[in-house]
């Protein structure tokens, strides 16, 4: 446990680090990425794909693949996080890139064993929005985000399920790649004495994203790795830091600190992709379409004996969390001071 929790910290100071230079490099990187990423598929699909076996059945299966990568991407990239100023977003029915709901109902998720309750409300100090619980002011954005992750491009409510999703299959691609690539990258490299290379792509080029598959499928398998851990834990990345307070606060306390999101790990997991009782269909996961979340981030589940902790809270001064009084909650300007010590 305390091994994990010290992963966990290592990872937001370098998603902190991350941060400040994608915030700085913007649309480049976006650009960056949508080339590669490009490259990527051109390679596997110029190179390696008329060689594998059962056509019938990899080649489907590898365009799924693509398809999910390249559309949750582009999902990241153009669906907003979502922001306390605009009204509660609906599922576009019409439209054929969103999923369809067993039953049809609200935006949000009001199932019967679910306990979802009214977010606590505060004030944001740096831009005077309404702040509901779990949200955040991103310093790169300059504006308050719904159940703000982080900056990278913004990562908030309505798009941290593409964001895992994109990281999940660029996983499974690169692995693929990295697997059944290496008859064809050595002999790109001439190690074999088959000489002759009957592609559009050149060699070179084929070496280098074969490297950065490799590359990519451990360092972005460690990152959604770390986010699936936070999710199945009903954390943010911001909230991942906090709690680590929350639990010391608590602890000097002689309590426990309980996160009142965390339901059980999967149940957790199926809120965050919203799927599951009440929620869209599982084989969603498998397919490139989009989905409003289980709630409009003025609204949380919460486990039970915590079902009045949001806005309904009593006098007593009892926080969001068990173990946490009100006030005692960190804010962002909190967060930015800790920064800044960092920093000196
Ligand atoms: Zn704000
Ligand atoms: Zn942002």
């Amino acid at each position: 446990m305390i091994c994990s929790r010290t992963v966990f910290r290592c990872f937001k100071a370098l998603e902190r680090l991350g941060d400040r230079i994608t915030g700085a490099a913007g649309p480049y990187f976006v650009a960056f990425a949508v080339i590669l990423i490009s490259l990527g598929v051109v390679c596997f699909f110029d190179v390696i794909m008329p060689s594998l076996r059962w056509p019938l059945l990899s080649g489907p299966f590898c365009v799924l693949v693509a398809t999910n990568l390249l559309m949750h991407y582009f999902y990241v990239v153009t669906v907003r996080p979502g922001f306390p100023d605009e009204p509660p977003r609906e599922p576009n029915t019409e439209s054929i890139l969103w999923a369809k709901k067993r039953a049809p109902g609200t935006g949000a998720r009001w199932a019967s064993e679910l306990v979802v309750t009214r977010a606590a409300v505060t004030k944001c100090r740096k831009c005077g929005q309404a702040k509901p619980e779990r949200t955040h002011h991103c310093r790169i954005c300059n504006r308050c985000v719904l159940k703000y992750d982080h900056h990278c491009p913004c990562v908030g409510l309505h798009n941290e399920r593409h964001f895992v999703l994109f990281m999940a299959y660029l996983v499974l691609a690169c692995v693929s790649l990295a697997a059944t690539g290496v008859p064809h990258v050595l002999r790109a490299l001439g190690a074999t004495d088959d000489m002759s290379w009957p592609y559009h792509v050149p060699q070179i080029a084929f070496v280098l994203i074969y490297i950065l598959a490799v590359v990519m499928a451990l360092a972005v398998g460690a990152m959604c790795a770390f986010h699936l851990w936070g999710a199945s834990h009903g954390e943010t990345t911001v909230e991942g830091h906090d709690f680590d307070v929350y639990r010391r606060v608590a602890k000097r306390r002689g309590e426990t600190f309980v996160n009142s999101y965390d339901l059980g790990k999967r149940r957790n997991l199926e809120l965050f992709f919203n799927v599951g009782e009440g929620g869209y269909p599982l084989y969603t996961l498998l397919l490139p379409l989009r989905i409003n979340p289980y709630t409009d981030g003025r609204a949380w589940a919460r486990r039970a004996g915590y079902e009045h902790a949001g806005a309904g809270a009593g006098a007593d001064g009892e926080g969001v969390h068990g173990g946490v009084r009100r006030g005692e909650e960190l804010t962002d300007e909190d967060e930015d001071e800790e920064g800044e010590e960092a920093r000196v």
